[in-house]
């Protein structure tokens, strides 16, 4: 049976945004030296707005009515601020057919007969070399811009740069976390340039441009290096494998199903510092049942 102290442990976490799935978790929660954070959902409000749309062929309004055809069968953040623009701009969004999601680095998807992909720069097979695309997308990225690249049967259409803000409560949580003796790293699928801006703010380490498989290795890493257990806060799709492969995946709220479902713990309030909380609290349960 499970010792009260532990039951009552875990409806005091759940009070304030903490759910703990079992006393396994609280148990691993106790032994948590590392957290590794995604960015983007997690970090950030996963809230990002378009910034810029840089048209190569057709109008800024052709680029952004494909990638909203194709996006609508995404619920990534990215996805809906591109619908939302569409949107707000008036433009017509026709439907697409074969939606296929890759998560950590696009959409996919046929609309009007043509095969169209919004793709992270890393992902795409075309070539960069083309009309200065390159360097288009670095200046972009270079003012923390994450860029998409939208596609229409291999031919680039165009860009769209989208930035996001960092949670107000990240710093809070990640100095709560460190006077605990805790360490903090993110990762994310987004480019390099981005990545430092996000983790620059919080004065942590960060891996860049990673799939949803490289979040796992680095997971590894981590608990190789490490003399304790590791914790994964993730939200999104792409963050499952290393949600589950961390000692404790601890999901965001308002994550995707597939995150809640495969995380030990979520914050369902999304405040970043109960994450200390929900720590401090597992240690003071332990004092209590030994
Ligand atoms: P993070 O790790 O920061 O949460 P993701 O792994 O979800 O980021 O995504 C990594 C990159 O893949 C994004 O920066 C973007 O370039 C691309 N990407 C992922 N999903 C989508 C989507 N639905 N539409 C466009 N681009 C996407
Ligand atoms: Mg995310």
């Amino acid at each position: 049976s499970i010792p009260a102290a532990v039951t009552s442990g875990l409806a005091a976490a759940a009070r304030f945004g903490a759910l703990i799935k079992g006393g396994a978790a609280l148990e691993q929660l106790r032994q948590v030296k590392h957290l590794a954070f995604d960015k983007t959902g997690t970090l950030t409000e996963g809230k990002p707005e378009v910034t810029a749309v840089e048209p190569f062929s057709g109008s800024e309004a052709d680029v952004l009515s494909l990638a909203a055809a194709i996006e609508q069968g995404s619920s990534h953040p990215l996805a809906t601020a591109i619908m939302n623009r569409a949107k707000t701009s008036g433009i017509t969004v026709h439907e697409a057919e074969d939606v296929v999601v890759m998560p950590g680095t696009g959409v996919k998807g046929v609309v009007n007969g043509r095969s169209v992909q919004v793709t992270s720069p890393k992902a795409m097979t075309e070539s960069l070399q083309q009309r200065d695309l390159a360097e288009r997308i670095s200046t972009l990225e270079s003012l923390g811009n994450t860029v998409v690249v939208v596609l229409a049967d291999q031919q680039v259409q165009g860009l769209i740069a989208l930035a996001d803000t960092l949670r107000n409560d990240a710093a809070e949580a990640v100095q709560r976390l460190k006077a605990m003796g805790i360490s903090s790293t993110m990762l994310t699928g987004d480019n390099r340039r981005a990545a430092a801006a996000i983790a620059g703010q919080l004065g942590i380490d960060y891996r860049a441009e990673l799939l949803p498989e490289d979040k796992v290795n680095a997971i590894r890493e981590l608990q190789a290096n490490g003399n304790g257990a590791v914790a994964m806060v993730g939200d999104g799709i792409n963050d499952a494998p290393a949600l589950k492969s961390a000692e404790l995946g601890i999901a965001m709220g308002r994550g995707s199903d597939v995150a809640l479902e495969t995380a030990d713990a979520a914050l369902t309030h999304e405040r970043l510092p109960e994450l200390a909380g929900m720590i401090s609290l597992s240690q003071k349960t332990a004092r209590i049942v030994r």
